[in-house]
């Protein structure tokens, strides 16, 4: 994570505001606290944060339309912090715009983890790199080409776009529906067995083990996630 970043903490749970204030205080960062979404879009009126912790249960609201709001007007990221853990619940907030979601209660390491991670993602989005890799997988953007190591691989046009799209939005639990909706286009959003479909194959091209796959992990009832370490 940058230094001194401005970290906008909406949470109407005190101990919970605390705990985060302290977390990131301690790494140099500064926080914003609003407890619900009224001083929520007010801060957002006068200041411009790096990143949003979202709580759901809000007490003039719930949290997912707030999202859709922010989402309207700005490309902040945005961290579900909430104890509904509930797969409908999820994929909704997921879906309104959300780029993940920790479910309470949480360990500060992993939910530090997770906002180093939706930064990553949001510099890598912002780059006009031609190539986006991942550990050993390279892939160029121009050249519509991907290579394991030094082995070019051989993808169709539709996996290709399923990769990138994984890819560029690594580490990220992403719901079957936006995946669609993303890679194949509006209209395709309940179109789960391509998606299965391509999946596999994918798994088949990259993975070393298509049944403990490494990259692209099954979220059960939810999504993939593309597990990237290291970059
Ligand atoms: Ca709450």
């Amino acid at each position: 994570m940058k230094p001194h970043q401005q970290i906008l903490i909406v949470e109407d749970d005190e101990a919970i505001s605390r705990l985060l204030q302290l977390a990131f205080g301690q790494l140099g960062h500064k926080t914003l606290l609003a407890k619900d979404r009224q001083s929520a879009l007010r801060e957002l009126q006068t200041r411009s944060p790096d990143i949003i912790l979202l709580d759901l249960g809000l007490p003039d609201g719930d949290g997912k339309e707030l999202i859709k709001t922010i989402r309207s007007q700005l490309s902040v990221p945005i961290i579900i912090v909430s104890a509904r853990n509930n797969e409908q619940e999820i994929i909704a907030a997921l879906d309104a715009g959300a780029d993940d979601y920790v479910t309470k209660p949480f360990s500060t390491n992993e939910l530090l983890a997770r906002v180093r991670s939706t930064q990553r993602r949001f510099m890598i989005l912002q780059t006009s790199d031609a190539l986006i890799t991942c550990n050993d997988i390279t892939i160029d953007v121009e050249q519509l080409s991907v290579h394991k190591g030094d082995t070019l691989m051989k993808l169709t046009p539709t996996e290709f776009n399923l990769l990138k799209y994984l890819m560029l939005h690594r580490n990220q639990v992403l719901p079957h529906t936006k995946i669609l909706k993303e890679v194949w286009g509006i209209g395709y959003q309940h179109e789960m067995q391509y998606l299965r479909t391509y999946i596999n194959a994918l798994r088949k091209k990259i993975e070393i083990s298509t049944t403990s796959p490494k990259y692209i992990q099954t979220e059960l009832g939810i999504g993939y996630r593309f597990v990237c370490t290291g970059n």
